[in-house]
């Protein structure tokens, strides 16, 4: 796989297209730079190998209509303090006046390049814009794993205008390395946790990873359809009966595969879904009514222990409970842990696709386990064994 460290650039402009697409204040502040500096790697090795980047992205939801309160120049600042040297801001990112300051770049010096999706056409995947935009560069560079599931103009279309002179940044390659080791890993006993809210959100995942897993355990919010699919009572736990017959066929699959499946076998239950809500512990196949199980109870964590520390490779998605709420974080908490020891012990361990990314940052275990991803909806489509126009327009 080419990536940026392979490439001297010397003298050359390289476009790379980033995902700087950050949460801003109200007063349009920057609260969480997680991004910029995951992609800052990529542009120092292209400096460090003599080109010039010039840099694009999206931010927030302009739908096509110019809007300063989504400009990129909310992260100029930002940018040139993490990389140490000048950005330059192009107030658009086609055009002559653009074409011409990418052109008159300086060594040391960037070029940043207005909201691309300041144009329905990035998103439209049109070609003509992605031409447009790929007079900017002489290297196609990507490293947006965030967007990689897009088939929109800077993302995937505009690299057929660059032939071989394109590759992959430093984020988008450790994301495909990473996934890839578990999707492959050879590591067993490999153990998924697929949790959080729904087992429609996760179906294609799960279906996928049944043919690599040895164990799959099933938590969160979507353990209860498969609970109450198997004739347990889940009292008003969250449900999707539309589907109660496909989590009974995913057991079936996974007995035919060899799979060892574990449910949850008690939870923490809310007279209510508050952080405030009255508690009690109950088996899942018997929780009362009016009762709902918001976390994985103490028993369930006690039996994941042992299939957790043993395995070498873990894959986690999505939470065992509803984390955001004091009162029922202790699953996810527990299990980060019991991930974070495990990995201490050698396991590979990998987290990411959905909110288990933001739960092990709460608790400050992200520096515990062998990687995080960084994209969420890619990272889904990644594990539900599609293939990405980000990735694809890159190997193509
Ligand atoms: P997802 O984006 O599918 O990974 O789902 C994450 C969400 O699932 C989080 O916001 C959790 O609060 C929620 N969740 C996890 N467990 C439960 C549960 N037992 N009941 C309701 N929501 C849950």
């Amino acid at each position: 796989m080419k990536t940026v460290s392979d490439i001297s650039f010397e003298g050359k402009r390289v476009l790379v297209r980033v995902d700087f697409n950050v949460p801003l204040s109200e007063e349009l502040q920057i609260t969480d730079d997680t991004r910029i500096k995951a992609t800052i790697p990529t542009l120092k090795a292209i400096m460090a190998n003599g080109g010039r980047p010039v840099v694009m992205s999206h931010l927030g939801r302009p739908k096509g209509v110019v809007n300063p309160k989504f400009s990129l120049k909310h992260v100029q600042q930002r940018l040139a303090q993490l990389m140490d040297c000048e950005v330059l801001l192009a107030n658009d990112c086609i055009g002559s006046v653009v074409e011409q300051l990418s052109k008159e770049l300086a060594n040391n010096q960037m070029l940043l390049l207005e909201n691309v999706r300041f144009y329905n056409e990035e998103t439209d995947g049109d070609s003509e814009f992605a031409k447009k935009l790929a007079l900017n560069g002489d290297y196609y560079v990507n490293d947006a794993f965030g967007t990689a599931h897009r088939a929109h103009a800077s993302t995937a279309v505009i690299a057929q205008f660059f032939g071989d002179s394109k590759c992959f940044g430093k984020v988008m390659a450790a994301e495909i390395v990473n996934v890839e080791k578990v999707l492959k890993s050879k590591d067993r006993p490999v153990t998924a946790i697929v949790g959080g809210a729904k087992v429609s959100s996760k179906l294609a995942v799960l279906e996928n990873l049944l043919d690599r897993l040895d164990h799959l355990v099933i938590a969160g919010g979507m353990a209860f359809t498969f609970i109450k699919a198997k004739g347990g009572k889940v009292g008003n736990s969250l449900v999707e009966d539309d589907y109660l017959a496909t989590a009974l066929d995913i057991l079936q699959k996974a007995e035919e595969k060899g799979v060892t499946i574990h449910l949850p076998v008690d939870s923490l239950n809310a007279g209510s879904f508050s952080n405030e809500a009255q508690t009690m512990v109950s088996a899942t196949n018997s929780i009362p009514d009016g009762w709902m199980g918001l976390d994985a109870g103490p028993k369930t964590i006690e039996e994941l222990k042992p299939v957790l520390l043993e395995s070498k490779t873990i894959l986690w998605n999505g939470p065992m409970g509803v984390f955001e709420f004091s009162t029922f974080e202790n699953g996810t908490k527990s299990v980060a842990e019991i991930i974070a020891q495990s990995t201490e012990k050698g396991c590979f361990s990998i987290v990411g696709g959905g909110d288990s990314v933001a739960a092990v940052k709460q608790f400050g275990m992200a520096e515990r386990v062998s990687y995080v991803s960084t994209g969420g909806g890619a990272m889904l489509e990644y594990l539900e064994g599609k293939t990405l126009p980000g990735i694809e327009a890159i190997l193509n």
